[in-house]
C-alpha cells in the first residue's frame, strides 16, 4: 500500500503504545485518595513533594508521574494555551489488559465486536483497518428527532471518547477509515479539539451544516431561560477558544454551544466535565463588541465573537470523556 497513512504512522503508533501516550486526568495515591491534575499542579509549585501515584482505573493500579503544565512551546504557534498538566505512565510500567487507559486494546475489542455484530456498519478491511459508515447515522441526523441507529451512536460515541483520550488522531486514524458514503472523511476534518475551533468553524464556512462533526470540550455553564416565560432552549456553553489575530487590540473568540430543551440532560454534564460532542453543527451569528483600551484612551480593544451550535436530537450525541 505504499506510504499511505497507516504505513506513515507506525513507528509513531509503535513509540505510542510502549510509552502509553495516554493522558490520564486522575491518579490515586497509595491511600486510595483520588488525585487530580489541578491539586497535583499547586503541590508541584509549591515544591512539596508528590505522592506514590497509581493508575485509577479498577484493578489496573500501574504506577503513574504527574506531568506538570508547561508552558506554549514557542516553536508550536498552534497551541492557544499553556499546555495542562497530566499525569503519565511511569517508565516501564503497562496498564493491564482491560484497563480503561489501554486505548489501543480497547479500540481494537470494540472494532472487532463491532464489524461481528453490524457489519452493515463496521467493516474489517483487508489491511486490517476496520471501515465506519456512517451515511446511515448522517441521514438520521438530518432527519432529527430520536431517527439515529442507537447501537451504531453508541459505538461511534466510545470511539469519540477513545480519541479524546488519545490527545491527538495517530491511533484512530491508523486504525479507522470514516466513511460517508462516497467520501472518506480525515479524522482532522471530523474531530476538532479546542485548539481546532477556529478550523471547525471554518469548515462550516466553506461548506454548508451537512457535515458531521465532533468537537471535544470543557463545560464551562448552563444557561436556562428566566423561569415564568415559558419555554425555552437551555444551553451548555463550553470553555471557547481564543485567539490573537495578529492585529492590534483585535481578539477573536470562538464559542461551542449546545442547546436542548430538556433542562435536566445538559445538567448532567456538569462544569468542568470533558465531554465529546457530535452531530450537524453550525455557525451562529458573529458578534463585536469595542470597548476602551484599560489604559490607554486613544485605542478600543475588539472582541469577535465566531458560534458553534449543535442541536442534538438524540441522548448519544454527548458524551464524558472524564
Ligand atoms: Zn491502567
Amino acid at each position: 500500500m505504499g506510504t499511505d497513512g497507516a504505513t506513515m504512522w507506525r513507528p509513531v503508533l509503535q513509540w505510542l503504545e510502549m510509552s502509553g501516550d495516554i493522558k490520564m486526568r486522575r491518579a490515586i495515591g497509595s491511600h486510595g485518595t483520588v488525585h487530580g491534575v489541578d491539586g497535583l499542579q499547586q503541590r508541584h509549585d509549591a515544591a512539596q513533594t508528590l505522592p506514590a501515584l497509581f493508575c485509577d482505573s479498577a484493578g489496573c493500579a500501574a504506577p503513574l508521574i504527574f506531568v506538570p503544565a508547561r508552558p506554549r512551546p514557542k516553536t508550536d504557534p498552534a497551541y492557544p494555551a499553556p499546555m495542562p498538566g497530566y499525569f503519565a505512565l511511569d517508565k516501564g510500567a503497562a496498564h493491564v489488559t482491560g484497563c480503561r487507559y489501554n486505548v489501543a486494546g480497547h479500540l481494537a475489542e470494540v472494532l472487532d465486536a463491532a464489524a461481528a455484530s453490524d457489519p452493515a456498519f463496521v467493516q474489517r478491511l483487508e489491511d486490517g483497518r476496520h471501515e465506519l459508515r456512517l451515511l446511515a447515522l448522517h441521514q438520521g441526523l438530518k432527519r432529527g428527532g430520536g431517527a439515529l441507529p442507537e447501537q451504531q451512536m453508541r459505538l461511534l460515541s466510545t470511539l469519540l471518547v477513545l480519541r479524546a483520550m488519545c490527545g491527538n488522531d495517530a491511533l484512530l486514524a491508523d486504525r479507522v477509515v470514516l466513511r460517508l458514503g462516497k467520501k472518506k472523511l480525515a479524522w482532522d476534518a471530523f474531530f476538532h479539539d479546542p485548539a481546532r475551533y477556529d478550523e471547525a468553524w471554518a469548515r462550516l464556512d466553506a461548506a454548508s451544516n451537512e457535515v458531521p462533526m465532533a468537537l471535544l470540550g470543557t463545560v464551562r455553564s448552563h444557561r436556562s431561560p428566566p423561569p415564568g416565560t415559558g419555554a425555552g432552549a437551555t444551553y451548555l456553553n463550553c470553555a471557547p477558544k481564543y485567539q490573537k489575530t495578529g492585529v492590534m487590540d483585535r481578539r477573536e473568540f470562538y464559542e461551542v454551544s449546545v442547546g436542548h430543551d430538556d433542562a435536566a440532560w445538559l445538567q448532567r454534564f456538569p462544569v468542568g466535565a470533558e465531554i465529546v460532542m457530535f452531530g450537524l453543527w453550525r455557525q451562529g451569528n458573529s458578534h463585536t463588541s469595542t470597548r476602551p483600551h484599560p489604559t490607554d484612551p486613544r485605542r478600543s480593544i475588539t472582541n469577535v465573537t465566531h458560534k458553534l451550535a449543535l442541536r442534538p436530537g438524540s441522548p448519544g450525541q454527548l458524551a464524558v470523556v472524564a
